[in-house]
């Protein structure tokens, strides 16, 4: 009897799952969320170096497919540089997909990703976690009545802190300083009324490395009204990831990356849902319950629309 069958019991209904990429946020949400989850059982998993606990573990997705137990869906943890070819094949294979954002490396290689999971019958799921966070729905309700005068995005951290010793994340295609930036774009295309666009911007690339440490991005809404979007990877100390936004009638602040919303100044009390990444799991089980995809592509567009137009600087070497 395998540890699966020993103590992870597939409940009646419930979806079987691998997991492909076993690093910081598979262990620090995606385990945990699966492992309390109704709607899924995890029946294996596949990463090159590491393994999980009492589970089945492949060095690839082809070799989990091939050799691993029987599955409905795979949920893809890795970096977003390689993740075109994992999603593809797990398509290929009949199997639903759910996919850490950035969703890809490329635009135009998310967008065929939609064309190929339609032709296959299966549930595509590019996940945008933040959007999921507590104050996000209040958020958008209360913006859906108003006119937006502005808005200021401040996302700075550590990377020292939060991505300790992940040289992908400032290598070509590992987003730098936008893999957490994209996060606060999931939240302003989901609350803000009308088109995000870029106009212009500064992104600043160490010397020794190929992607962002810091950005500072200038966009506007649909009505013109201006729309800032500043980003640092080199933030030490009070950490922010806010979204102030004023309008016609009043002002809200979104802060702690969604968590906790304030209405002119107020704190306003929240629902204490599930969390981000237990809602993400309920909300691809009904994507496949229900034979649909969610692809939004806004997120992704707008940071590759940023590269476009922005004026890039090079500046002091990072090391960890
Ligand atoms: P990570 O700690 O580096 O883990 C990713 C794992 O993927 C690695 O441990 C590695 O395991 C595997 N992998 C496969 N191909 C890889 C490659 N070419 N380069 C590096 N690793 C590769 O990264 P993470 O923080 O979990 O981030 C993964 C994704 O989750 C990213 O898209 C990120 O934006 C997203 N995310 C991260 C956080 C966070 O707080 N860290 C939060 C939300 C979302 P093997 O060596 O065993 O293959």
């Amino acid at each position: 009897m395998t540890a699966i069958e020993a103590g992870n019991s597939l409940q009646p209904g419930a979806l079987r799952l691998g997991i492909v990429g076993v690093g910081k946020i598979a262990r620090d949400q995606h385990l945990p969320s699966i492992a309390a989850s109704p709607d899924f059982t995890l029946a294996v998993a596949a990463s090159r170096h590491a393994k999980v606990e009492d589970c089945p573990s492949f060095d690839s997705i082809e070799a989990m497919l091939a050799d691993g137990p029987p599955i409905d869906a795979v949920s893809i943890c890795t970096p977003p540089g390689g993740r075109d070819r994992i999603a593809r094949t797990a398509i290929a294979a009949g199997k639903h997909v759910m996919i850490e954002k950035p969703p890809g490396a490329t635009v135009a290689e998310v967008a065929a990703l939609v064309g190929l999971a339609e032709a296959a019958g299966v549930t595509l799921f590019a996940s945008w976690h933040s959007r999921e966070a507590a104050g996000v729905d209040a958020a958008r309700n209360w913006l859906a009545k108003r006119i937006v005068t502005g808005a200021a995005i401040n996302w700075r951290e550590d990377i020292r802190v939060w991505h300790p010793g992940q040289d992908w994340i400032l290598a070509s295609g590992g987003f730098g300083v936008f893999d957490p930036g994209i996060n606060a774009l999931s939240i302003v295309t989901a609350i803000l009324p009308g088109d995000l666009m870029i106009d212009s911007g500064t992104i600043a690339v160490p010397e020794n490395r190929d992607s962002p440490i810091a950005a500072s991005i200038t966009m506007r809404l649909s009505n013109d009204a201006p729309v800032s979007l500043d980003l640092d990877f080199l933030q030490t100390g009070p950490q922010s990831w806010d979204i102030d936004v004023t309008t016609e009638t009043g002002s809200l602040k979104l802060s702690e990356g969604g968590k906790r919303l304030f209405i002119d100044g107020v704190e306003q009390s929240l629902e204490a849902g599930p969390g981000e990444y237990p809602r993400l799991y309920q909300l691809f089980a009904s994507l496949v319950r229900s034979g649909q995809s969610d692809v939004d592509l806004r997120p992704l567009q707008l940071v590759a629309d940023a590269f476009l137009v922005s004026r890039q600087q090079r500046t002091t070497p990072f090391t960890f």
